[in-house]
């Protein structure tokens, strides 16, 4: 239905920037969840329905992962039940409400309706919620309900392997075209759509066939890939999924307030870590309020209002467009636009005010966070 999703050359970005570079994004806002997101939630899906299951359990932060596999559950005629962080609940009723109407029911989290929500209720009475709290409820209710089962939408490496089609599809594009990517920019969160977007191009590096950079853009008030260490952790803050070896900063790690809900996270793809530590890929973090000014600017010439997650990689984009502009080097920048940003609209209201804050944490409070890491010989 929304596939091959385009690739376009932004013209009106690179007249705005005056640079000699070439840029192209892979946009996967075209559908209605608005992100990427689909692209897994329909493969983990249609396996639920192959195996047998009635439905699917998971979380929602931001919201996206929960729309789109209300989505793909919908299609598929499964039960989908969403553990939705209650601060998000309350903050973004119409993402809410586009569950609904793919039929998944939407609890806020931490709810009455499990044992872990009722202890946490009872130990932290009026609590918002996190993340982690709403994975705990999720697994709960999968575990205890038969035909039924927990899915992750980021992260794992199934997820990476789903959102490849991002990555084959943009190489088949560019080979029709006759471009060759010099630079390959994605935001990264759990890595899911940057993984799958650098997938055959890092093969072709692997091979020796081709050499690109390959950029990760992650929020200066998260910064797993650039400030984060290199170990086993867990998945998640509620510590119930396996450790994985990953850049991470540590599972209870809670970022600042930040509009950029789908980079929340504390850890990055297995994958992702192990080629940044083998130093084929780079990664730099990127302040709030510089992604919201790369977001608008990027609004007012290419006509689509991007997902503050997505701004970041157009952040990094524009950065090395402008580098071209200095060297006068003629590079082909290609960077995955991983979505809409119409239910973030309180994020841009904030930047327009002059109220979005750019915390950074410190090296004193990531050590602190870095000292409880699981101990593993
Ligand atoms: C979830 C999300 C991300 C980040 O997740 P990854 O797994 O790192 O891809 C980025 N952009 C959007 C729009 C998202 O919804």
């Amino acid at each position: 239905m929304y596939r091959p999703s385009p690739l376009v050359r932004a013209y009106f970005l690179e007249k705005k920037l005056g640079t000699p570079a070439k840029i192209y994004y892979k946009f996967e806002g075209n559908n209605t969840s608005g992100s990427h997101k689909l692209n897994s939630a329909i493969a983990q899906a249609y396996y639920a329905k192959k195996q047998g299951l009635k439905g699917v359990t998971t979380e929602t932060g931001a919201g996206q992962w929960g729309t789109a596999l209300s989505m793909a559950c919908s299609y598929f005629d499964l039960d989908c039940k969403v553990f939705m962080v209650k601060v998000s609940y309350e903050q973004k009723p119409f993402r809410r409400e586009v569950m609904r109407t793919y039929g998944a029911s939407v609890t806020p989290s931490p709810s009455t309706t499990t044992n872990i929500g009722k202890a946490i209720l009872e130990k932290h009475p009026g609590t918002t919620g996190s993340l982690g709290c709403a994975i705990s409820e999720a697994v709960e209710v999968a575990v205890g309900t038969e035909g039924y089962r927990y899915v992750l939408g980021s992260v794992l490496n199934q997820v990476l392997l789903h959102q490849s089609v991002i990555g084959l599809e943009t190489k088949a594009a560019l080979d029709k075209l006759g471009e060759k990517a010099d630079i390959i920019i994605g935001c990264a969160g759990g890595g899911s759509n940057l993984g799958g977007l650098i997938s055959p191009f890092m093969g072709e590096k692997l091979r020796g066939e081709a050499d690109y950079r390959i950029i990760a853009v992650e929020p200066a008030s998260c910064p797993s890939l650039t400030r984060g260490v290199y170990a086993y952790d867990f998945c998640d803050t509620g510590m119930v999924c396996p450790l994985a070896k990953m850049y991470t900063l540590g599972s209870d790690f809670i970022p600042s307030a930040n509009h950029a809900g789908g980079l929340r996270y504390h850890g990055m793809s297995s994958i992702l870590s192990q080629l940044y530590d083998d130093g084929l890929m780079e990664a730099r973090s990127v302040k709030q309020t510089d992604v919201f000014e790369a977001a608008e600017m990027f609004a007012r010439v290419e006509g689509i209002l991007p997902a503050p997650e997505s701004s970041h990689a157009i952040r990094a984009a524009i950065d090395e467009a402008l580098k071209c502009k200095e060297t006068g080097e003629e590079k082909t920048i290609v960077f995955g636009l991983t979505g809409t940003g119409y239910f973030d609209m309180v994020a841009y209201e904030k930047f327009h005010d002059g109220d979005m804050n750019d915390y950074i944490p410190t090296d004193a409070e990531l050590a602190e966070y870095a000292a409880k890491l699981p101990k593993v010989d």
